[in-house]
């Protein structure tokens, strides 16, 4: 069993895997940079240890000094979060070395999966559908053409080693794709450091819709559902919601037991995340997570599964503790994110909270790190906290998600709320009326 666990993270999600430690009677160890000494999941820890500068890869990225953090602890366990280490393969591996367990997947599933075209060519293999486009990288100009022309246009030009909405390139024309194809070749090899490419069919209005599963160590795999993460800007999600408007009950229950049948023969270990376009009735995978989410609680809301702590003990390698027939869907819930940037620019805003108030009542859950007087640094991600509406349907959800975004006060920094009210008040999200473009076709009118 594990006794101590080491939380290579910051912020909300720190504090979320030290709640579900604290839970599970684990002690916590918190790292963290110099910027976030006085951090409230730093204060919440049981030990703390600094690792390093603000620069994320002087501290949260330094992969000795987490590791040797570790070890000076007495640690058995890291648990990496979303982000900095979470999906990098070396680190996985280099954690196992070390005799510490991993919670995660198997290194080979991160690498697998980290390489965009390889995760395509296995969950074909395993009898999932994917978005149509070429078979793995192309290399060549004059067969990316013959490629395109094939596939038709507009294509999507993807970076094998992309991520976070970085690493696309869409070309309309013939034109337009030459330019576009040496753009994003020279784009990926500076920042992924892998400069294959693939292309994809561009879809012109899917909604983008996800499965979440959890394996154990003896191959019991169970889907939990799916969320729909249609809501993003720049192809990085605010706004999600689970169970989707467009699923039904019979499709989601025949495709998801598929997804888990595929993880279970893959050998897949812990959660894991299947990201897929829908459109038209049909759902094509474009590439798997191999680790917890910023937007798991709104599955945890709607199944009852507390997914860290489940992800805790199948890496400690308990056996599942439900199987399929044993996950009933209820109600609705929604999760905004919060971040601290301007809802019209998007601009990152960092400083000091000045007010404080969160929400609460009914159906409320905000997970976050703030308090007043904290500080926003401006070396991370802008996430800061993460606002999970629950109610017995959508209706009441967005009833609800209305009242708790008028009662939530955060100053000193700007926020997504603003955005977050027009959105519960828009009548096509209300009507559930949206695809992956509405932010943007929106943010056009408003302009
Ligand atoms: P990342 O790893 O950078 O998040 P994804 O492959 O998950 O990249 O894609 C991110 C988002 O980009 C998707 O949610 C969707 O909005 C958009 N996208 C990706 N592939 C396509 C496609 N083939 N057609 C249209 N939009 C796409």
């Amino acid at each position: 069993m594990i006794k101590k666990i080491l939380i290579a993270n910051r912020g909300e999600i720190a504090l979320r895997i030290l709640r579900a430690c604290k839970d599970l009677g684990i002690s916590t160890v918190a790292v963290h940079s110099t910027a976030d000494a006085d951090a409230m999941y730093v204060r919440l820890a049981d030990e703390s240890v600094c690792v390093g500068p603000p620069s994320p890869r002087e501290s949260y990225l330094n992969i000795p000094a987490i590791i040797s953090a570790a070890c000076i602890t007495g640690a058995d366990a890291i648990h990496p979060g979303f982000g900095f280490l979470s999906e990098n393969a070396t680190f996985a591996h280099m954690v196992e070395e070390h005799g510490l367990t991993f919670i995660g997947p198997k290194a080979e599933h991160i690498a697998m999966m980290g390489d965009k075209i390889m995760a395509k060519k296995t969950v074909a293999r395993l009898g999932l559908p994917t978005v149509p486009g070429s078979e793995g990288a192309v290399t060549r100009l004059e067969k990316a053409i013959a490629t395109a022309d094939e596939i038709g246009y507009p294509v999507l030009i993807k970076a094998a080693g992309g991520g976070g909405g970085r690493g696309m390139k869409v070309a309309h024309s013939k034109d337009e794709f030459v330019q576009a194809y040496e753009t994003a070749r020279r784009e990926a090899g500076i920042s992924f450091g892998n400069d294959r490419v693939y292309l994809e069919k561009y879809l012109a209005n899917p909604r983008h819709i996800e499965f979440q599963v959890i394996v154990d160590q003896f191959g019991n795999a169970v889907h939990l559902g799916e969320r729909d993460c249609s809501l993003q800007r720049r192809n990085q999600k605010v706004w999600e919601e689970a169970p989707s408007t467009v699923l039904t009950p019979e499709f989601r229950d025949k495709f998801g037991r598929k997804i888990a049948k595929s993880m279970s023969e893959l050998g897949y270990l812990g959660v894991g995340t299947l990201e897929f376009l829908y459109e038209n009735g049909e759902l094509f995978f474009i590439e798997m997570n191999t680790r917890i989410q910023v937007e798991h609680p709104i599955t945890e809301m709607i199944s009852g599964v507390d997914l860290i702590r489940e992800q805790i003990l199948v890496a400690a390698g308990e056996k599942l503790s439900f199987t399929q027939d044993d996950i009933i869907f209820r109600g609705h819930a929604i999760e905004c994110r919060i971040n601290a940037e301007n809802s019209d620019t998007f601009m990152p805003s960092a400083g000091k909270i000045s007010n404080y108030h969160c929400p609460g009542g009914p159906g409320v859950r905000v997970d976050s790190a703030l308090f007043d007087g904290c500080k926003i640094p401006p070396y991370y991600d802008s996430l800061i906290a993460k606002l999970i509406i629950y109610a017995r349907n959508r209706e009441q959800c967005l009833a609800r998600l209305r009242r708790a975004l008028n009662e939530y006060v955060i100053e000193g920094v700007d926020t997504l709320i603003p955005l977050h009210l027009r959105l519960a008040n828009n009548e096509d999200v209300i009507k559930a009326h949206f695809d992956i473009h509405f932010l943007e076709r929106i943010a056009e009118k408003e302009n």
